[in-house]
């Protein structure tokens, strides 16, 4: 079974939109409501620095990071790292 998830998400002003389609049930999710990235230190993800298969990215500091569902083993290692209980299982 596949899950979709979208939304937007500001970012200082300007309001990006996110669209994950056919999202694994395994795949991590962010709760941009509880994303709080630029409180992170140097406006680094700690979770993404967490992950080893670099499922998570930024596309720079201090930018929301997005999450690449189809590499997330599901491991839920990052969830721990995030400082805002931003990082949810898909389900
Ligand atoms: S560690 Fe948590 S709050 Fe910080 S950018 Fe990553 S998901 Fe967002
Ligand atoms: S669940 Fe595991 S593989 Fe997926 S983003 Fe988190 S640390 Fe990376």
């Amino acid at each position: 079974m596949t899950t979709g998830i979208a939304g937007k998400v500001n970012t200082g002003g300007q309001m990006r939109c996110f669209l994950a389609n056919n999202m694994p049930d395994k795949s991590i999710i962010i709760n941009y409501k509880l994303c709080d990235f630029k409180q992170c230190i140097d406006g680094i993800c700690r979770a993404k620095s967490e992950c080893e298969k670099k499922v998570l990215k930024q596309e720079a500091p201090f930018e929301p990071p997005y999450v690449i569902t189809s590499l997330c083993s599901g491991c839920n290692k990052c969830i721990a790292e995030c400082h805002s209980n931003a990082l949810e299982k898909s389900r």
